[in-house]
């Protein structure tokens, strides 16, 4: 084991506890790259919350277990993160979590809409889709997650199950996992007084650009 890749899991970990993107009980997982050695270092309890080195585990992409103890239930989810990792070479980093607003609108087999700014700011202009139910990291789970990727969409809803957002860096993966609940979370809020209404297409392009021109011109306005 790389300590630095078992204390990157595991901070990663604790900050998407932190976040408050998560459920209750802390059920998910969360997994980091090395990619030129075609392996990831992955939590292997049940939850996010309270977890230690003794619960991170060095997994393959080819989803062979090379180092620490992998419990079954734990194991049938690898897959998930290494098909994510086969499928996009750059990303940094996979979180899954049940978080409840997000789950929500899994279970109801409801696309996210781009319901606020964030979503058209990270990459999730065209919102969050669902992923086809399939018992979890079957092959047809697999297949329904590859069939709804697109380039640049770093999250998706699984069916019945919970979200899986992916980034470039574990801290963007956390943001991300933080924004797709927020827009869940607001919709179902809104749902009581009309409903959630989209961003206009043309806007959600708009968002992006000027969030990159303050990017770009530090913190002065523009
Ligand atoms: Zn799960």
């Amino acid at each position: 084991m790389d300590n630095n890749y078992v204390d990157l899991v595991l901070d990663t970990a604790a900050k998407v506890v932190a976040s408050g993107a998560i459920a209750a009980n802390g059920h998910g997982n969360v997994s980091v790259p090395v990619t030129e050695q075609n392996e990831m270092y992955f939590t292997a309890a049940p939850s996010l919350i309270g977890i230690g080195p003794e619960d991170v585990v060095r997994v393959a992409f080819d989803n062979t277990l090379l180092e620490g103890d992998l419990p079954p239930i734990q194991g049938a989810v690898v897959a998930m993160h290494t098909t994510l990792y086969q499928q996009e070479p750059a990303t940094g980093c996979v979180i899954h979590t049940h978080s409840p607003y997000a789950t929500a609108f899994a279970v109801a087999h409801r696309d996210i809409d781009c319901w606020i700014e964030a979503l058209a700011m990270f990459g999730m202009p065209d919102g969050v889709p669902v992923a086809g139910y399939g018992p979890r990291g079957s092959d047809e789970a697999l297949a329904n997650i590859r069939a709804v990727l697109r380039p640049g969409l770093p999250a998706v809803l699984l069916a019945n199950h919970g979200v899986l957002v992916f980034h470039r860096t574990p801290d963007l993966a956390i943001v991300i996992g933080g924004v797709v609940e927020e827009a869940a979370r607001a919709a179902i809020n809104a749902s009581a007084i009309g409903g959630p209404v989209a961003i206009p297409g043309a806007m959600r392009a708009a968002a992006l650009q000027r969030t990159m021109a303050f990017h770009e011109a530090g913190t002065q306005s523009v």
